[in-house]
């Protein structure tokens, strides 16, 4: 399987969950690398914007960015090794990132089976942004489904980043929770629609502000927070950016 490379090895790292109905859980995060889509202001570019590819980016405007070798951030791993590097970890709660996860759904059920047979209690949540529904085998195991639906504010055609029978599916399951990355009242009307479209109910929804930068973040949360409140949805702050900021592997 492909993951994302940090150093000499596999972006697996301990943390806390920062966003989502865990944010503040402790975890051992999993970073797949690659990608079906390619949002504007993704703030894990590294796992898709390739050189040679067409994808924009925001960082486009940042002096010196530039897009990233594949060697330089892809690593290759069996599922068992990356079940060994988990184990070294005191965590049984695992987190399945990207990326998109989905697009290793097979190799990620190989991991989750062989963590399973250890015969300790693992927990595995994956992050998925709503376009792959993944099979029984996948659904036998995992415990949490985090649905980030990506919306216009994204810079993504609507054919390419909404699925509604999709999110209709994942909503289904029971273990979905939908969150919504939000810049302004713009996208607060594309989650309503979206919500009826996909039935999608008012207590899986999440909504969360966009930002990178702790100032981002606070530009839109106070009036987010109470958008949320007259919705009855719930508010999710970015834990890790007010904590680490954008650094990666922490
Ligand atoms: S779906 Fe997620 S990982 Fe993929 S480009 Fe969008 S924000 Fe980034």
């Amino acid at each position: 399987m492909k993951l994302a490379r940090l150093g000499d090895g596999a972006e697996i790292f301990h943390t806390l969950q920062g966003e989502g109905v865990s944010m503040g859980e402790p975890a051992v995060f999993v970073r797949l690398s690659l990608c079906n889509l390619h949002c504007v202001w993704c703030d894990t570019d590294h796992t898709w914007n390739f050189e040679g590819t067409p994808w924009k980016h925001e960082k486009d405007a940042i002096q010196g960015y530039a897009k990233h070798r594949k060697e330089d951030v892809i690593i290759e791993m069996s599922p068992n090794e990356v079940a060994e590097i988990v184990r070294g970890f005191c965590r049984r709660r695992v987190v399945l990132t990207g990326g998109e996860p989905l697009l290793h759904e097979a190799e990620l059920v190989e991991l989750m089976a062989a963590l399973s047979e250890d015969g300790e209690e693992w927990f595995f949540e994956v992050e998925t942004n709503g376009t792959k529904m993944p099979g029984a085998g996948f659904l036998g195991l995992i415990g949490q489904i985090n649905v980030s639906p990506k919306l216009a504010n994204s810079g993504m055609g609507e054919e390419l980043r909404l699925k509604p029978t999709v999110l209709a599916g994942l909503a289904a399951t029971g273990k979905a929770w939908f969150k919504f990355v939000v810049r302004d009242e713009r996208d607060i009307t594309e989650i309503r629609s979206l919500m009826e479209r996909a039935g999608i109910p008012g207590n899986r929804v999440i909504l969360m502000p966009e930002g990178r930068t702790v100032e981002a973040l606070d530009s839109t949360a106070a009036w987010l927070a109470e958008r949320c409140r007259d919705l009855g949805v719930r508010f999710s702050d970015r834990l890790h950016v007010r904590l680490w900021g954008d650094r990666r592997g922490v």
